[in-house]
């Protein structure tokens, strides 16, 4: 399968000038210049405050699935309360993976509007 090298740069958290150089330099901590082609990922200050947007999309979506999945597969056997359980725990360990793409995501959206 042919994936675009923009797609394939979001998924592994790229910059989004090169698409080579690693946005992250740990599990929440963000490089502030790419390592290869030396572009700064923060553009401005506050630039990633739209990123808010894209976590707030990711996180519907994502929930929801999980929602609908709970409500099929886990509620007739473990109940509600258990079920809504295993959505937060589910939920909680998935937010670094919301605020890293959130960010890598709109870096990509942005990439060609002036500062
Ligand atoms: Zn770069």
């Amino acid at each position: 399968m042919r994936i675009s090298p923009r797609l394939r740069a979001i998924l592994k958290q790229r910059c989004p000038l090169c698409l080579k150089g690693q946005m992250f330099d740990g599990r929440l901590r963000m490089n502030p210049r790419c390592p290869v082609c030396g572009h700064r990922f923060e553009r401005e200050q506050g630039f990633f405050q739209g990123a808010m947007y894209v976590s707030w999309v990711l996180g519907v979506s994502y929930l929801a699935v999980l929602g609908v999945l709970a409500q099929l597969l886990l509620v007739p056997h473990i109940g509600i309360a258990w079920a809504v359980a295993c959505v937060v725990a589910v939920h909680v360990i998935c937010i670094p993976m919301v605020f890293r793409y959130s960010r890598v995501i709109w870096a990509h959206l942005n990439v060609r509007t002036k500062p």
